[in-house]
């Protein structure tokens, strides 16, 4: 069989002021052809899973960018061209395997994915079409119809890319007789609330397990979304597709989701309170016992996510830190023009006013003295458990020596995924007392094996953990917490209280 991949993945922020162009996509992950088979072969991304599963996978096309504000139009349409022309190109297919983020936001197309599935779907005809979700997409009606199955991501941090790209090649493969359901909940979540691991996601992941595990049942998934897309496809997604009762199915995971809302809140701490919790916390020393970890304490700086579309300059932890008189943190920033600076200057001991550039929210900028221990471009490949293998390009960088610890400041931004960042910049981050995290959750895949805690900041930025601080003006009303919700807004019979939480 010939099963064609590719794919264009994009999460957007809709908040943020700067869009999104074809230069961000081709600095991040950009492949057309066999160039795409060389790139991600044998990677943990969802395309490396399809082409393990395919025997013969036809590469088609395959664009991504770092989350960040909305994609141009022109960048948008020109990525959906090329995917479109070497898709007709590779006729005839048998079907198709397709990697979308599912959460993206692109000017002039109001439901990108979509729009992705239903122009292949006019190229290929009636073959099946799978396409893998991030555990952050907002699947819209439109998608699920147009695409025979939907495959959402099961982890955050996120791991499993892999799997679901071979499972979503083996759908295509198999190609079972199924219909679909795909509800939307009027339920928003912010990501520090919706680690796999814990509840409750934990919960409602394992309901949809069980479900899975059901005869005649294919693909089910849970998508608690990205609350950061401002558009009508905002909320909790469930999909199911099965040979019988797909909805009956849905629904009753769609219940299981809206019985747990209340338990989707994040808990906070001011900067300052943040880094003095952190002080104490360092100042117990290695802790004994099995369990005890000696490694650094975790800043979760969950506003300023760059995973989330976050420009990562943002500078409130790091005022708390030179406030408190920390010392040994290791913090990442982007800032090209303070890169810029160091690599122009020929001293060594530079004073250098650093983040806070990219908008009055993320400032003010804070001024550093210190040595630059390192300067020059820097590109890596991630080890650990997010999309390994995945090549990674920093920009130029410069590691400097300020009073609160390091500060890597890059050229490009950079998202905590892995701590190969901090490593390939010569880092050792199980030696750091502190480790700034843009980020609120993913920063576990890196970190999270030998930090001896996190403390959850409460910082500005586009990625507030209180989503009422938001200015929606596209998301669906009511929707949970924001307003009340009645009984008429919710997408399946309601057999339980409405009021539990106080709403
Ligand atoms: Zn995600």
């Amino acid at each position: 069989m010939r099963i064609g991949i590719g794919g264009i993945w994009h999460e957007t922020n809709s908040f943020v002021p700067e869009p999104t162009g074809l230069a961000q996509f081709r600095a991040y992950q950009y492949f057309a052809g066999a160039e795409l088979v060389d790139a991600l072969r044998g990677t943990g991304t969802e395309l490396g899973g399809a082409l393990e599963a395919v025997p013969r996978a036809v590469p088609l096309f395959f664009g991504a960018a770092l989350p960040s504000g909305p994609v141009r139009r022109d960048a948008f349409e020109a990525m959906l061209r090329d995917l479109a022309v070497r898709t007709r190109a590779a006729l005839p297919l048998d079907g198709l395997v397709l990697s979308l983020h599912g959460a993206m936001m692109a000017d002039g197309h109001p439901d990108p994915e979509a729009e992705i599935v239903g122009t292949l779907r006019a190229i290929v005809g009636p073959v099946p079409i799978a396409v893998t979700l991030d555990y952050h997409a907002n699947p819209g009606p439109a998608l699920a119809e147009a695409a025979d199955f939907l495959v959402g991501y099961r982890t955050y941090p996120h791991s499993d890319m892999a799997e679901r790209g071979a499972e979503a090649a083996e759908l295509v493969l198999r190609n079972p007789p199924v219909a679909h359901s795909l509800l939307r909940l009027p339920l928003l979540t912010p990501p520090a609330t919706q680690e796999h691991q814990a509840e409750p996601m934990r919960s409602i992941l394992a309901a949809a397990d069980r479900l899975r595990a059901e005869p005649g049942v294919w693909a089910v998934s849970a998508l608690p979304g990205f609350a950061y897309a401002d558009c009508d496809r905002l909320g909790f997604a469930v999909y199911v597709a099965a040979e019988a009762r797909a909805a009956e199915r849905a629904r009753a995971l769609a219940a299981e989701v809206w019985s747990r809302r209340a338990a989707f809140t994040a808990e906070l701490t001011d900067p300052d309170d943040a880094v003095r919790e952190a002080l104490r916390e360092r100042s117990k020393g290695p802790g004994s016992g099995a369990d005890s970890r000696s490694g650094p304490v975790v800043l979760v700086d969950v506003a300023d996510n760059v995973g989330g579309g976050a420009p990562g300059d943002g500078t409130a932890v790091l005022h708390a830190l030179a406030r408190q008189g920390a010392t040994d943190a290791v913090a990442v920033l982007w800032d090209p023009a303070a890169v810029a600076a160091a690599h122009a200057s020929p001293g060594e001991r530079l004073e250098l006013r650093i983040g806070g550039h990219s908008a009055d929210l993320m400032g003010p900028p804070i001024t550093v003295r210190g040595r630059v221990d390192r300067r020059g471009p820097v590109t890596y490949a991630r080890t650990g458990a997010y999309m390994r293998g995945q090549q990674v390009d920093m920009g130029r960088v410069a590691v400097v020596e300020t009073g609160f610890g390091k500060a890597v400041l890059t050229e490009n931004r950079v998202a905590p995924f892995d701590d190969d960042h901090l490593r390939a910049v010569g880092i050792v981050p199980e030696e750091a007392a502190f480790l700034v995290a843009k980020g609120a959750i993913a920063w576990k895949s890196g970190f999270g094996g030998y930090a001896r805690k996190a403390v959850y900041v409460g910082t500005p930025g586009y990625c507030p953990a209180d989503l009422a601080r938001l200015p929606y003006r596209s998301r669906p009303a009511p929707m949970h917490p924001l307003e009340s919700v009645g009984r008429d807004d919710l997408p399946f019979p309601l057999s339980l209280p409405l009021v539990e939480d106080g709403h």
